[in-house]
């Protein structure tokens, strides 16, 4: 897609330091890492985020995962791997083409996941569930549409996407 980041990473217009490819994904080490190993499994074909890609690439890339953490694990000995997709702005997700997060994580490494839990009633909890258990047939076409006619491009914030390398 004109103007991505990652489709630009992709297809070798911007570089990048990429440890492993299939067809349908690449990984490729995070710019701003976490950690020493952060890495990001992106998708060859541009997708949005979670609602719109494709399943098999989507397959394709959680297998991609666990074979980055095993290496992660072997190569580097880290204690635990944090696997994180950012879904919407709201959710963090900074570049509007689809990716994986994996970051492996070390004693106090000061890397902060956490979220504050919420009070919720038993009525609530009911709600929720028999709501979240219908029948979803038409759920993801509904979403697609609704996400392709949304401005997407507005949760690209530039100063956060690097197309150059600066070693420290
Ligand atoms: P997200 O917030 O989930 O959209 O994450 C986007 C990630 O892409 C961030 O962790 C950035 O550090 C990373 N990033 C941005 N530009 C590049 C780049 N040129 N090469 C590698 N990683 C990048
Ligand atoms: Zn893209």
């Amino acid at each position: 897609m004109d103007g991505c980041i990652f489709c630009k990473i992709v297809s070798g217009e911007i570089p990048s330091l990429k440890i492993y490819e299939t067809d349908k994904c690449i990984a490729v080490l995070d710019i701003n890492p976490a950690n020493p190993g952060h890495i990001l499994i992106i998708s060859k074909k541009h997708f949005e985020n979670i609602y719109d890609i494709d399943d098999d690439v989507l397959e394709d890339m959680i297998l991609v995962a666990k074979k980055m953490s095993i290496r992660l694990k072997k190569r580097f000995e880290c204690l635990g791997v944090n696997i994180l997709m950012n879904n919407e702005k709201i959710a963090g997700q900074m570049i509007s083409h689809a990716h994986i997060h994996v970051i492996p994580r070390y004693e106090d490494d000061k890397v902060i996941i956490t979220y504050a839990k919420k009070e919720i009633t038993k009525e609530q909890f009911k709600e929720i569930a028999k709501k979240m258990s219908e029948d979803d047939t038409k759920d993801s076409e509904e979403i697609i549409e609704k996400e392709k006619s949304k401005d997407n491009k507005k949760s690209t914030k530039k100063e956060n996407i690097k197309d150059e390398w600066v070693f420290r």
